[in-house]
Parts: structure tokens; C-alpha cells; sequence
């Protein structure tokens, strides 16, 4: 009966939560979102990785369009208090309405291009965590993986002695595993044997037609970028591995590493990291404090616990799959659950 009754309230807390959500974003398409503030308040950090012109979604889900970008910045500029992730840490929030604060992940060049341009427009702080690869590859690997299993006529390669078939969603799979998720959790010197994995598709680079969907920062671009007043540089880690899963050593060289090259870039202390793939752990998460990372950007805490650790906050990320109104409501309601 328990089983039943419990299922039952299940149910109805899935039906409400759908209704809810539809009433939210009926309102946004009517133009009444406003009438949502009403007693609303709270704080996010959104999380945003490429801005592209269309806003694809073939390779990944990590970019939204310009027009998206700019209609939602305009937006949350109107309607919401959007502060610098310094104020956000120092706690200058305002009552009664949503507080803001906005993170970009890995450094992609189409940041530069299309982001940082808008948010001068609506005088908007962000933070951005770069990846600082660049000496080994002018790419990131994720990128790299996605954009080659999308374009190659292979329908199956070996990796680390195990044969990956495409599946019709273009990703690698082996036993359950995509070869994405075989490679995140192993040192770069081991996983970067997928680019002799398809090494006959590209040699060097990715060709320039894909260029919105791997090219990173310059470091000139960085280094501008930490002189305005409007932005924060941070790290994000050496080649963007799972710091939890390689050997605690290779983590702590690769966090260190990034600290070091941007702060000779940006010619000041780099004090934020964001982990790579949101993936931390106590032990990583205390060396980063070690060597002077104050603030730890997370997507999701591991545990209630570590909510309290003031240093920790954790993002929304967003989600390119979406409309514009779906996005208010989601965001409005803090998670996509
Ligand atoms: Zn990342």
C-alpha cells in the first residue's frame, strides 16, 4: 500500500511540477514573465561555454546562438540584478529579485568575438575559465573528439585496445562506454592517442569550417580580456581531464600549470578556478586553496554538505536545446528537474 500510496505521490509531484512549468512559460510567451518576479529572489551563476552564429547542436551541447545570447542578456539585464561574481561572493545581493552573476567555461575564441562585444553593450561583469593548453594542441580534446566522430567515414576505431562502433548519434561507444567518457578520466599523455586514432581524417588541425567549434583564445586575447574592469580571468585546469580520476600528482601539476601560464599571461594573481567537467573532490579541492585559488566554481555539489563551504558555489548551466522562454522558466526555477 505504501509502495502504491508513494507512487501516487510521485506522480502528482511530477504532474504539478509539468504544470507549473507550462504556466511559466506560457506567461514568458505572453509577456507576463515579470508577474513571476513577484516575491522571487535568489542567486544563480550561469555557466556558458561557446556563443556560435546558429546556434548548433550537431557536435555538442555546449553552444547557444548570438541572437539567443543577446535576447537573454537583454532580458536579464531588464528584469534581474546582474553583478559581477566578486559581488556574488561578497554576498551584495538584492532582495525581492534574481541575482546574476555569469561564468564561461574552456576560453573558446568565439567568446571573444561574439560574447565580449554584447555583454560591453549591456555593460555586463562575467568570469571566464580558460583551459591553457595551448603549447600542446590549439584545440581542446573534447572538441577535437566531438567534431572528427561527426565527420569521419569510420565506423569503428581501437582505443586503449578496445573497439568503439558509432552509434547514430556520431559518438564512439564500447561497451556502454563513449570514448569521451573513456578518455576524461585519463592523464593527457594517455588520452591523447585519439589523435592517432584518426589521424588519417585529421593530421593537424580541425579545418577551419569547424573553426566556431574548437579555436581558443590567443593569449593577447586573454591578456585583454583581464585588463577590462568588466571581466575576470580564471583556470580551468591544463588540458580539461577529470582531475578526479588521473593520478592526484598529474591533477595537482595540471591545476598549478594553469595557474602559473595565465598568471605570466594576464601579469596578475589568478584566484578562481572551475573544475573540468564540474568534477571535484575534497583532496583537489583543498591543494587548489593551497596554492591560492579562494573561489571554486563547481555545476553541481557533490554532497549537501559541501554547500556550505563558502568558498564552493555551484553553476546552471546553460542549455542550448531550448527556447528563450523555456530558459526563463528553468532558470526562475533554479534546475531543469
Ligand atoms: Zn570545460
Amino acid at each position: 500500500m505504501d509502495i502504491i500510496s508513494n507512487s501516487i505521490g510521485m506522480i502528482w509531484i511530477r504532474i504539478k511540477y509539468r504544470l507549473g512549468l507550462l504556466y511559466k512559460i506560457s506567461l514568458f510567451k505572453l509577456g507576463f514573465g515579470r508577474l513571476l518576479l513577484k516575491n522571487r529572489y535568489g542567486e544563480r551563476i550561469l555557466l556558458f561555454h561557446g556563443i556560435d552564429k546558429t546556434g548548433e547542436t550537431r557536435y555538442n551541447s555546449r553552444f547557444i546562438s548570438k541572437t539567443f545570447f543577446e535576447e537573454f542578456i537583454k532580458y536579464i539585464t531588464t528584469h534581474y540584478n546582474v553583478i559581477s561574481l566578486d559581488d556574488f561572493y561578497k554576498k551584495k545581493f538584492k532582495k525581492n529579485i534574481l541575482n546574476v552573476a555569469l561564468t564561461f567555461d574552456d576560453g573558446y575564441l568565439n567568446n571573444y568575438v561574439y560574447a565580449i562585444p554584447i555583454l560591453e553593450k549591456y555593460n555586463v561583469h562575467a568570469s571566464f575559465y580558460i583551459t591553457t593548453v595551448h603549447e600542446k594542441t590549439p584545440y581542446l580534446w573534447p572538441d577535437f573528439l566531438d567534431l572528427v566522430s561527426f565527420h569521419t567515414e569510420k565506423e569503428q576505431v581501437v582505443f586503449e585496445r578496445n573497439l568503439y562502433q558509432k552509434s547514430i548519434k556520431n559518438e564512439f561507444i564500447w561497451n556502454g562506454v563513449s570514448l569521451k567518457n573513456a578518455a576524461k578520466v585519463l592523464p593527457y599523455d594517455v588520452l591523447k592517442l585519439i589523435y592517432t586514432v584518426f589521424k588519417s581524417d585529421w593530421n593537424a588541425l580541425p579545418p577551419e569550417d569547424y573553426k566556431e567549434y574548437w579555436k581558443l583564445m590567443t593569449e593577447e586575447q586573454i591578456m585583454e580580456i583581464a585588463k577590462n574592469p568588466l571581466f575576470t580571468i580564471g583556470a580551468h585546469g591544463e588540458t580539461h581531464v577529470s582531475l578526479i580520476d588521473i593520478p592526484f600528482e598529474e591533477a595537482k601539476r595540471e591545476v598549478l600549470a594553469s595557474k602559473q601560464k595565465l598568471e605570466t599571461i594576464c601579469k596578475q594573481p589568478i584566484t578562481e578556478f572551475a573544475f573540468p567537467f564540474g568534477f571535484y573532490n575534497k583532496e583537489i579541492a583543498e591543494y587548489c586553496k593551497e596554492i591560492g585559488f579562494e573561489r571554486l566554481l563547481l555545476v553541481d555539489y557533490n554532497t549537501k554538505e559541501d554547500t556550505k563551504n563558502e568558498a564552493w558555489k555551484n553553476r546552471f548551466v546553460m542549455n542550448p536545446y531550448i527556447s528563450l522562454e523555456q530558459q526563463l522558466a528553468y532558470l526562475l526555477k533554479g534546475s531543469y528537474f
